[in-house]
Order: structure tokens, then C-alpha cells, then sequence
């Protein structure tokens, strides 16, 4: 048996990043057992479609190296993968079951609907259709269609017994069918609904594993209703736990929020995360761990190595909350361990957005393979970068006086400044070393502690007060560009005369 597993998504708005992890889980089980990653599309609710929230999930994909085998872009031999572009299938098989007496005709309206749902909430009864239809005589049919009421198509559901499907995750899950109603499965609109479309996709398309997340198990056993209703073989169901906002308390956020403490943002879409500057690698790492073990200790992992590693018995049970600190920690690891000529690609589209050019003046990117090993421990996001070195790429604002001084007067300051002025523009080598030993010297000869000393001129040539490492910056800056710097600090501490 070759494994085919899919993931699903509804383009009813931007890739959430739980939706990402259910992905990762259908990828890596495809890639560890040699199978077929199928991506489908299930836009049959046309009044959730979103227009731009395909093309996010197919970039979101890409980005995340997520290669599917089969769906949009790629093709396959069970296309087409869009359900919007299979409406004759699903037609097809509804009427396959209305031939063989396990769906019926509905015309009930939209009004009698809403009436119905009033009597059911004024009884305290449990909302839900009333099978009117299931039974209709010929002559009250005739009728129906006579009025022009296009109908619904509905699943003659059972009314006793009960309905069971194995999850893999979970054992056995039992429901009493008399809780379950006779759902719609083709709309009036000609479209058919999630659990029609998504039973005839998955058996059509050979899925032998459906990997998704746990809010889809009230789902299931109407899903299992229809592969017995068309008497098919049903795919091994594993039905993975919810991620938790950060507190472990509550389903995670759909949308955005500010932490109150922190004030650290808490992303949700995928899109923000790369907006934000987390590696693709990290995601994987932080997202796959986030539900899956290896053996509970290793945090680190490649993607070669969950390949090699990932299956069904690793996946936790237990819902599990989400750690933006956890995952700053492990960008961060990943931001290291790139080379500097990686991390340097990885970054120049953060420093172009904040308006940092190759042609902004005095030094090009080459500049920042040098600047990349004294930035690189600081960074655990790669929109951190632009803040950190705009000072190397673009002029700075005058300092302000204050935190020139630090705690410092401002004599002191500017004797600081003129003396570090006079002693750089005279070394006859302008490097890290050098620098770092003739100011330590300065400091001894003023009798001053060295970090004293370093605060006006580092605020001086990086116009910040916390900055990368201070001579590392100026060999980068170079003589010229660091007495300019100096000169205007020092102009801040001219006395009236
Ligand atoms: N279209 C559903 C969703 O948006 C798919 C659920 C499933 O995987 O069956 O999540």
C-alpha cells in the first residue's frame, strides 16, 4: 500500500499556523513512508471564500519547502484539486446515493427553517432539521417543485444504533445516531457541502490517512455514515490535539494579539512569522515538536532527520501550548547555524524594507558578510537585523547628549571624545584590535573604568546606546567615517564662548 495523505484547507482566509503544523504532520508522514502528499483545495463555501487566501497557502508552502506532490500548480493524476472544478463529480455520487435510498430531496425553505429553529429554542430542544422531508408523498413533492423551491439534498442519517470509527490517536469513538441529524450534503447552489465533497475527495483520491486537526471529530461519524452509505472502505482517521495560546488555557487565538507583559507581538497567520523574520527550518523544527516526540528530550531536529523519524506513535495526545519564547530560542539557534552568506541573502530583504539599499552611500553588501559575525548571537529574528545595523548603511541622527554622557559629565564627555578623536586618527592600523587596546589604554591613563569610557563613543559612531560590538564596529565603519562621527558628538559639548 503506497500511504496518500492530504492536507485540506478551506481558502476562507490566511494559512493559520495550526493549520501549518497539520500540513507538516501529512508531509513528513507522506516523506517517511515514501508516499504521496496530495494538497486539495475545499472551496465549496463559496460565502467564506477568500480570494487572496489560496495564493497564501501556496506561498506559505513554498516558503516552508512543504513540496506537495499532487494539487494546484502541479497537477496529478486525481485532479482536478480544486473542488470548485469537481462539481459534476459530486453531483454524480449524490445522486448515486438518492438512487439507492440513503439521501433525499429537501425543500424546506429558509423561512420554515428559521421557524423551526424559533420553536426548537422556545421548547429548549436541541436545534436541528426535523426530517420533514425524509418522507414526502409523491402528490407533497409535486407540490414542492411546482412552487420553484430548489431543494438541499440530505443524508438519510440512521435513528437508532450507533456510529463508531477507530482514531488512531484516540481508540474508538462511539456516537449515539440518534444525535446526529440528517445533514445537508448538496447545497441549493449546486455545491456540496464540506463532508460530501471532502468523503467522495479522499476516497477518489486514494487517501489511506486522514491527518487533521481534533475539531473535525464531531465530523467523523457523519463521515463514516457516508463511506458506508456508498459502501466504501474508510481511511485510517488520527485526529491531532489542538495548540493552546501561550497561558495553556484557551483554543489559540485567530487573530493577532499584543502579549500585556512583554509587549512581544503573538503571531498566528504564516505569513506573519516570515514577515517577522523566522527561518522556515525553525518553524518546521518548533511546529513539528509541538505534538510529535523523538524521545521527549531532543529539541533539535533537521527536517531529514523528522523524515526519517516521523510517525503515528510519536504524536502527543494531549493538547500542547504555544511558546513564542521557545521559538525565538530555536530561530535563533537556526539563525546561527547559517553561513554567513546565507544569513546575509536571508537578511537583505529585511534591511530593503526598512529602507537600508546596497546604494545607500558608503558600503554595499559586502559589508555585511563583515557585519554578520557581530550581529549574528544578538539576532533571534531576522526584523531584528535593520535596527541593529542601519548604523553601518545609512548616517546617523546627532546624538543626543544624554546618553553620550551616560554617567559621565559633560567635561568629561567631551575630553573622552576628543582624546579617542585624536588617538584613532593617528594608529597606523585601523583594526578591531588596535582600537580596543589604545582606548583601554586611554581609559588607564584617565583613570577610568573601560566601559566607562566606550558609552560616548559607541554612542557616538552607532548613535545607540546598545549597539554590536564596539571595535568590531568601528574596523567596519573605518577611520574615516568614525572621526566624522566623532567630530559631530564632540560638537554637541561646544561651550559658548
Ligand atoms: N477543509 C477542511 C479545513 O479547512 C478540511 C478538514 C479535513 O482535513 O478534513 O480544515
Amino acid at each position: 500500500m503506497t500511504v496518500r495523505v492530504r492536507f485540506a484547507p478551506s481558502p476562507t482566509g490566511y494559512l493559520h499556523v495550526g493549520g501549518l503544523r497539520s500540513a507538516i504532520f501529512n508531509y513528513l508522514f507522506a516523506r517517511h513512508y515514501g508516499g504521496k502528499f496530495i494538497l486539495r483545495i475545499e472551496d465549496t463555501d463559496r460565502k467564506r471564500f477568500v480570494a487572496d487566501s489560496l495564493a497564501d497557502i501556496l506561498s506559505s508552502f513554498r516558503w516552508m519547502a512543504l513540496d506537495w506532490d499532487e494539487g494546484p500548480e502541479v497537477g496529478g493524476s486525481y485532479g482536478p484539486y480544486l473542488q470548485s472544478q469537481r462539481l459534476p463529480i459530486y453531483q454524480e455520487y449524490t445522486q448515486k446515493l438518492i438512487d439507492s435510498g440513503h439521501a433525499y430531496h429537501c425543500y424546506c425553505t429558509p423561512e420554515r427553517m428559521e421557524t423551526l429553529r424559533q420553536e426548537q429554542m422556545r421548547l429548549k430542544q436541541n436545534p436541528g432539521y426535523d426530517r420533514h422531508c425524509r418522507n414526502l408523498s409523491a402528490a407533497e413533492r409535486q407540490t414542492a417543485i411546482a412552487q420553484g423551491v430548489i431543494p438541499v439534498v440530505r443524508l438519510k442519517a440512521p435513528l437508532e444504533g450507533v456510529t463508531v470509527f477507530h482514531d488512531a490517536l484516540r481508540g474508538e469513538i462511539i456516537t449515539e445516531n440518534q444525535t446526529l441529524d440528517d445533514l445537508v450534503l448538496m447545497k441549493s447552489d449546486g455545491y456540496p457541502t464540506y463532508h460530501l465533497a471532502n468523503v467522495i475527495d479522499d476516497h477518489l483520491m486514494q487517501i489511506t490517512h486522514v491527518l487533521r486537526a481534533d475539531e473535525w471529530i464531531p465530523s467523523t461519524p457523519r463521515h463514516v455514515l457516508l463511506y458506508q452509505a456508498f459502501g466504501w472502505e474508510m481511511p485510517v482517521f488520527a485526529h491531532l490535539s489542538l495548540i493552546l495560546d501561550p497561558n495553556g488555557k484557551g483554543k489559540m487565538s485567530k487573530r493577532k494579539t499584543v502579549d500585556a507583559s512583554s509587549g512581544q507581538e503573538h503571531f498566528v497567520q504564516v505569513r506573519e512569522f516570515r514577515q517577522a523574520g523566522y527561518l522556515p527550518e525553525a518553524m518546521l523544527n518548533y511546529l513539528t515538536l509541538l505534538g510529535w516526540s523523538y524521545n521527549d528530550k531532543t529539541e533539535i531536529m533537521s527536517r531529514e532527520e523528522f523524515i526519517a523519524s516521523f510517525d503515528l506513535k510519536g504524536i502527543k495526545a494531549s493538547p500542547a501550548a504555544f511558546s513564542y519564547d521557545k521559538l525565538n530560542w530555536m530561530n535563533g539557534i537556526y539563525i546561527r547555524e547559517l553561513p554567513a552568506a546565507e544569513l546575509a541573502r536571508h537578511l537583505i530583504p529585511f534591511l530593503e524594507q526598512a529602507g537600508i539599499k546596497p546604494t545607500d552611500d558608503i558600503t554595499t553588501w559586502p559589508t555585511l558578510l563583515a557585519i554578520i559575525p557581530l550581529v549574528r548571537e544578538r539576532l533571534k529574528t531576522l526584523a531584528e537585523a535593520p535596527a541593529l545595523v542601519d548604523f553601518f548603511f545609512q548616517e546617523i541622527g546627532l546624538p543626543d547628549p544624554e546618553s553620550l554622557q551616560g554617567k559621565l559629565t559633560p567635561a568629561e564627555t567631551r575630553l573622552i571624545l576628543e582624546q579617542t578623536r585624536s588617538i584613532l586618527a593617528t594608529l597606523p592600523e585601523f583594526t578591531a584590535t588596535a582600537t580596543e587596546e589604545a582606548l583601554r589604554d586611554m581609559a588607564g591613563q584617565l583613570g577610568k573604568k573601560p566601559g566607562v569610557i566606550f558609552t560616548p563613543v559607541r554612542v557616538a559612531v552607532t548613535g545607540k546606546t546598545v549597539a554590536p560590538p564596539l571595535f568590531g564596529s568601528l574596523e567596519i565603519l573605518g577611520r574615516q567615517r568614525v572621526d566624522e562621527r566623532l567630530a559631530r558628538a564632540i560638537a554637541q559639548f561646544e561651550m559658548p564662548c
